[in-house]
């Protein structure tokens, strides 16, 4: 099961405000293996489909907006649990009642510039994954310190 695949991407927030690093190193540390990563204009068609489930929401707009406003950082980390776990770490959506210690908690205010995003279910993830990424894109391999994360 240590190979679990999430979809994380910093939103363009979190690019301008140069929180890449920052981000990237929470999931780095927690163990997690950087499979694929780019930045990316993403285009209005990919975040319809990307946010197919919120097209009828009175924020969607917003949202869209926002999400085309810069550059994406996407990325596909792997590992043990990846998704729940990936969720974990970004936090509550609502960045005000996201816990201090989550990306969300301790680098955003508004619902609408929450920083980052993290596909919500495996199934989501493999979508999602499938959608940003071409599978030549990503990534295999075993890091060195395999041994020394998982028992
Ligand atoms: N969002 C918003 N207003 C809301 C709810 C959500 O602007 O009232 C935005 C927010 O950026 C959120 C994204 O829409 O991250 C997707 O919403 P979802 O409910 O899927 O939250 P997430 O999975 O990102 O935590
Ligand atoms: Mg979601």
């Amino acid at each position: 099961m240590s190979s679990e695949q999430t979809f994380i991407a910093i939103k363009p927030d979190g690019v301008q405000r140069g929180l890449v690093s920052s981000i990237m190193s929470r999931f780095e540390n927690k163990g997690y293996k950087l499979v694929g990563i780019k930045l990316t204009n993403a285009s209005e068609g990919l975040l319809r489909e990307h946010y197919a489930d919120l097209t009828a929401k009175p924020f969607f707009p917003g949202l869209l907006n926002y999400m085309l406003s810069g550059p994406i950082c996407a990325m596909v980390w792997e590992g043990k649990d990846a998704v729940k776990t990936g969720r974990v770490l970004l936090g509550a959506t609502n960045p005000l009642a996201a816990l201090p210690g989550t990306i969300r908690g301790d680098y955003a205010i508004d619902v609408g510039r929450n920083v980052c995003h993290g596909s919500d279910s495996v199934e989501n993830a493999k979508k999602e994954i499938a959608l940003w990424f071409k599978p030549t894109e990503i990534v295999s391999y075993t890091p060195a310190v395999f041994k020394w994360i998982y028992e």
